[in-house]
């Protein structure tokens, strides 16, 4: 049985017993300076490579992640060391996001034997069928593959086939050829064999595969149903995410795979700007009608709001909207603008009873106790409150001068509508132009202004939506 042999054996290809190695069916040197860098090398030292080669440079390792300074140095840390990371936080903050940006620093292609279930390295092959023909086949095909990141969705119905594989050595013992699946065939996890396997949700892994998972990280071996220890140098940098514990449906991490890794924790923006810069990086519609900054504000402040402990809420929300509520709040209201054929967004683009707002937001929260109409009552209030103080925020910019000229021109036009009229006082258009970063964000400016007066002083009364009269007037 000579095939047994090349199971436990641990292969190393040089030029002195090296295979004649085609590509294409032509004779290639390996070794050769233009094919040199496309094996040998572990993930954990390409990655290592690339990671100088872009600081030498002074480049931004991670430019698709806004903010997270202090994150992004840990993981550069942590995969300069080695390191395997468990990202840990809520859902919607960006671990995915950062697991994938690490996939970049792996080379775009590297070179793998043609056929092989894994992958291979030409010169360390790890599956018994490469094994053996780099040991005994006169030419051996090679391929180029790209760059992997393999993710492995935490399920707890996951079944050891699904996340190792099946390997028996039983099988061979009966006759079958190595290249058989019922030999050998691997699943996600050796999938991801010299490149990034990212688990997310990984405490959502059944105990026994966690297990599993670090006997092969670990050990670099696993153990067959059959009982057989079976060594498998399987080559990866393990990414993995996880929700804080005690979150519906998580249980926790193995104690021994959490000492295999460092975890990192990512959490929500730090900053209303940072919320605002990655919901515009993510919307879905990504041309379309502006949405002006105090809109920006108020809705990643409503957002934000309700993760804050100051929330008149917070006692109430369990479960907090991540950054894709802010995302789809920013698209909702640039779709309802464009079916209303307006170039900016307006207050009426929340809808009446902030419907559109809700759209955003009310599958993104949990409340304390369910029931429908407290969500949409916290939603209510929410917005209200961040209309406020974005409100006040405005009104205490208005010079005191240009204030009496606005509200004199007001009290001459008796009653201003923001959605028909084109001409407003010189003075109010003046300083709603001065809050515009563009010219089209007028009607909205003026909008903004007017509600903001009319919070803050009592002197205006909205009597519809972009309807404003003096107060005192009306009637
Ligand atoms: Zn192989």
């Amino acid at each position: 049985m000579k095939e047994f042999e090349y199971i436990f054996e641990d292969v190393v290809v040089k030029p002195s017993n090296a295979p004649s190695f085609t590509i294409n069916g032509k004779e290639v040197d390996i070794w050769d300076d233009a094919l040199l860098k496309f094996h040998s090398k572990s993930i954990v030292e390409y990655v290592r490579e690339k990671i100088l080669e872009m600081e030498e440079k002074g480049l931004d390792l991670f430019p698709e992640i806004v903010g997270k300074t202090v994150e992004k140095n840990m993981v550069k840390i942590a995969l300069l060391s080695g390191s395997n990371i468990l990202f840990k936080g809520k859902k919607g903050y960006g671990k995915t996001t950062f697991s994938k940006s690490i996939a970049k620093f792996l080379p775009e292609k590297i070179l793998a034997i043609k056929g092989c279930k894994i992958h291979d390295d030409p010169t360390r092959p790890v599956c018994f069928s490469c094994k053996r023909k780099v040991l005994e086949d006169e030419k051996v095909e090679l391929t180029f593959v790209p760059r992997k990141w393999i993710r492995i969705a935490g399920d707890p119905m996951m079944t050891t086939r699904q996340l190792i594989g099946g390997i028996s050595l039983q099988k061979i013992k009966e006759g079958y050829d190595l290249d058989h699946p019922e030999v050998f065939a691997p699943g996600r996890v050796l999938k991801a064999h010299r490149g990034i396997a990212y688990f997310d949700e990984l405490g959502s892994i059944p105990s026994a595969l966690q297990t599993l998972l670090h006997e092969l990280f670990e050990e670099k071996q696993i153990t067959t149903p059959e009982g057989d220890i079976v060594p498998l140098k399987i080559d990866c940098i393990v990414i993995a995410s996880t929700n804080p514990a005690n979150y519906k449906g998580v249980s926790d991490i193995k104690e021994p795979l959490l000492d295999r890794m460092e975890q990192i924790e990512i959490g929500p923006p730090e900053t209303i700007e940072e919320e605002i810069e990655i919901a515009m990086r993510n919307m879905s519609l990504k041309i379309g009608p502006l949405i002006p900054e105090w809109h920006l504000r108020i809705l990643a402040g409503a957002v934000r709001c309700m993760r804050s402990k100051e929330c008149r809420y917070a006692s109430r929300i369990e479960f907090e909207p991540s950054c894709r509520a802010t995302i789809k709040l920013f698209d909702h209201l640039r779709a309802s603008a464009m079916l209303n054929k307006r170039k900016v967004v307006m207050f009426a683009d929340y809808g009446k009873s902030y419907e559109n707002v809700k759209l955003a937001l009310k599958s993104r929260f949990e409340v304390d106790y369910e029931e429908e109409v407290d969500k949409d009552s916290i939603i209510e209030g929410v917005v209200e409150d961040s209309i406020d103080k974005i409100g006040s925020e405005i009104y205490s910019s208005i010079p005191r001068n240009t204030f009496t000229e606005i509200m004199d021109e007001l009290a001459k036009a008796e009653i201003v509508n923001v959605y028909e009229d084109d001409d407003f006082g010189s003075s109010l258009y003046s300083f709603a132009s001065s809050m515009c970063k563009h010219p089209e964000e007028v009607a909205s400016a003026v909008e903004m202004t007017l509600e903001a007066i009319a919070r803050c002083t009592g002197l205006l009364e909205k009597i519809g939506v972009g309807v404003y009269v003096c107060a005192g007037i009306k009637g």
